[in-house]
């Protein structure tokens, strides 16, 4: 055995002797170093890290080779650095080999500082490849390295990044949403990232994440197309017009309008005004908006359906539907026999009117239609068939005082009022019954003939069903 022979890597690495190994990096001999270098891969000896990292700068692209693998081995925060640097080695298998390094061992690094310094790192260098293990680490569980790896992807200035960094900012909404907390830092830095990625090159990418699943990525894609503000995304945030969210539907026509897109009166001009609930509007868009009114009149509160109803009169709507929504349109309307020929489906929108109708003849005329389906009501009439009847007598023929004797008799009849105990009938303008007065001149409501409502109050306010004057208040 010469005494100075080339060093016996075997016999080092068996004997796990480090410090022989290290010795070794520098033999003149390739060969041993990168013999030396593999070999001292398994070991991890933190002293062997500085010569390693020594040996990226080997003339010999396999020696630098071999001490990537090494110091790719080691991992951890210490060997980022020179690692992230050697991504640019002259030599194509070093790059290759590199590349495998960063991306696959240290943004996977068990140490989440060693993955937030390469994410760091690469942010820096603005490594076009590491977009994908970026975007992965975006989902990180570690806070620090999502923030890094956001703010990498924003410097690297990738368009790619986009459709990602939406949804990171989506789940942060959706967690903030759900659970009240969320790392507003990660907000922050994805909404700036946005802010700097989003612009005319990365409308494509946009449009991608318009498809998306959860309507949270769609809704902040459409306000990111809303804010490029070119024609060029005017088609996109039309397609919007028919996603399937009612908000998003908004936000894509708030955008057309930011960017200065006009509406026609045509099918897409109806979509539009029906994003913005401008119900008058989309009508004037022509048939083509029936379809779009009946569709959101299940989903919006009682203002916006009386407006939807009215939109679909100037567009003189004849449902042949004999559904629910058919029947509000002609309760609306005043058809009560449309509404009594649709049978059970009706019944909700003739309470409705019997409920809450200003006008006291449409609630008389829904109470008599729910009674021709069998659905009598004992509110907001005590006797129905007494109001019915002074009605009908009210609207009949025949003069002033002929309509005055022929409700008398019958309000004597259905001992409303004793004329011969010397009380009379006071009458409302409209000359509908509204008082008894007695021979004390008491006055009394003739409750049975009026309309009344329960106030919150415990109070009940009696209105004349013929002309909806008020006629008195009552404790009870
Ligand atoms: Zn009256």
């Amino acid at each position: 055995m010469p005494l100075f022979g080339p060093p016996n890597i075997p016999q080092l690495e068996a004997k796990r002797d480090s410090q022989g190994l290290i010795k070794a990096l520098t033999y003149k001999d390739a060969a041993v170093r990168i013999a030396a270098a593999e070999a001292l891969a398994p070991i991890k000896s933190p002293l062997a890290v500085e010569p390693l990292v020594a040996l990226l700068k080997d003339r010999n692209p396999a020696v630098r080779r071999a001490a990537v693998g090494a110091l790719a081995a080691r991992g951890g925060g210490r060997v980022v650095e020179p690692l992230v640097a050697a991504l640019e080695d002259s030599d194509p298998d070093v790059r290759a080999a590199t590349a495998t390094a960063v991306y696959r061992r240290l943004m996977t690094d068990p140490d989440q500082d060693a993955r937030r310094a390469t994410a760091t790192a690469l942010g820096r260098i603005r490594a076009v490849d590491a977009i994908e293990p970026l975007v992965k680490a975006i989902m990180d569980a570690d806070e620090s390295v999502r923030l890094a790896a956001i703010r990498a992807l924003q410097a690297i200035g990738e368009v790619q990044a986009v459709v990602p960094l939406i949804i990171v900012l989506a789940h942060e909404l959706v967690r903030q949403k759900a659970a009240g907390r969320s790392s507003l830092a990660v907000q922050r830095a994805a909404s700036e990232a946005l802010d700097a990625l989003c612009d005319a090159r990365s409308i494509g990418q946009l449009q991608t994440a318009l498809t998306h699943d959860e309507a949270d990525v769609r809704e902040i894609t459409v306000k990111r197309l809303a804010r490029i503000s070119t024609p060029e995304v005017a088609d996109s945030l039309l397609a919007a017009l028919n996603d399937r969210d009612s908000g998003i539907r908004r936000t894509a026509a708030r955008g057309l309008a930011e960017i200065g897109w006009q509406p026609r009166p045509d099918e897409t001009g109806a979509r539009y005004w029906a994003a913005l609930s401008e119900w008058r509007r989309c009508a004037e868009c022509g048939p083509s908006a029936i379809s779009l009114l009946v569709a959101s009149f299940d989903n919006v509160d009682a203002i916006e359906r009386t407006d939807i109803l009215q939109a679909l009169g100037q567009l003189a709507w004849e449902p042949d539907e004999t559904n629910a929504t058919a029947a509000h349109y002609w309760a609306f309307r005043g058809r009560w026999d449309r509404c009594i020929e649709i049978g059970r489906p009706a019944i909700g929108a003739l309470d409705a009117v019997l409920r809450s109708n200003p006008r006291w003849r449409e609630r008389l005329a829904a109470a008599g239609a729910l009674t021709a389906l069998n659905q009598p009501r004992s509110a907001p009439f005590t006797r129905i068939d007494l109001v019915r009847q002074a009605i009908e007598i009210l609207d009949g023929d025949g003069d002033r005082t002929f309509k005055r004797m022929s409700l008398e008799m019958m309000l004597a009849e259905e001992h409303q009022y004793d004329p011969d105990a010397g009380e009379r009938v006071e009458w409302c303008r409209c000359g509908y019954p509204a008082s008894r007065v007695r021979s004390d001149a008491l006055r009394e409501p003739l409750t049975d003939l009026l309309g009344f409502e329960q106030s919150s109050t415990n109070a009940t306010t009696y209105y004349c069903p013929s002309c909806d004057t008020r006629r008195t208040t009552v404790a009870t």
